[in-house]
């Protein structure tokens, strides 16, 4: 991934955007990924960097919710097992507060039972994939999500 990034990204000619004064990097749909695993992380943010989205990462849900507050991005990608503070109750205190309770919210869990899917979207979450998470499925429902809201 990163070595297509490299040779498909890097362009050395400014965009018409840049020539008419525009900052191209405060453009962007900027993505929160709360997940505590690392190989699982990286996943998703190489996906969403390579789709031109801005990319902000926390490893955990208290990390999480404090990012989700102070950056407001445009759309939460919120593994449900982590540590410090669930899913769930991440998603459940978003839902509360006025700055973040807009926010579209697609929970990522292995559990694939229908309970746990009826939890995640009862706690305030917008929409669920189950694991393991296809990057393609997961930019497509993110694409979804944000032209719902545009
Ligand atoms: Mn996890």
């Amino acid at each position: 991934m990163s070595y297509v990034k490299s040779t498909i990204l890097t362009n050395p000619y400014p965009s018409i955007w840049e020539m008419l004064g525009f900052k191209v990097e405060s453009m962007k749909k900027k993505i929160l990924v709360v997940e505590d695993n690392m190989d699982s992380r990286e996943l998703l943010v190489d996906a969403l960097e390579f789709a031109d989205y801005a990319v902000i990462e926390a490893v955990n849900g208290e990390e999480g919710e404090r990012k989700a507050r102070e950056e407001c991005p445009d759309l939460i990608l919120l593994d449900i097992s982590l540590p410090i503070k669930a899913g769930w109750d991440v998603a459940r205190d978003l839902r509360i507060h006025d700055q973040t309770k807009q926010i579209p919210i697609i929970a990522l869990t292995a559990h694939a039972r229908e309970d746990d899917k009826n939890r995640a979207l009862e706690a305030g979450c917008t929409s669920y994939i189950p694991k393991p998470v296809k990057p393609k499925d997961v930019l497509k429902e993110i694409s979804r999500l944000l032209s719902l809201n545009a």
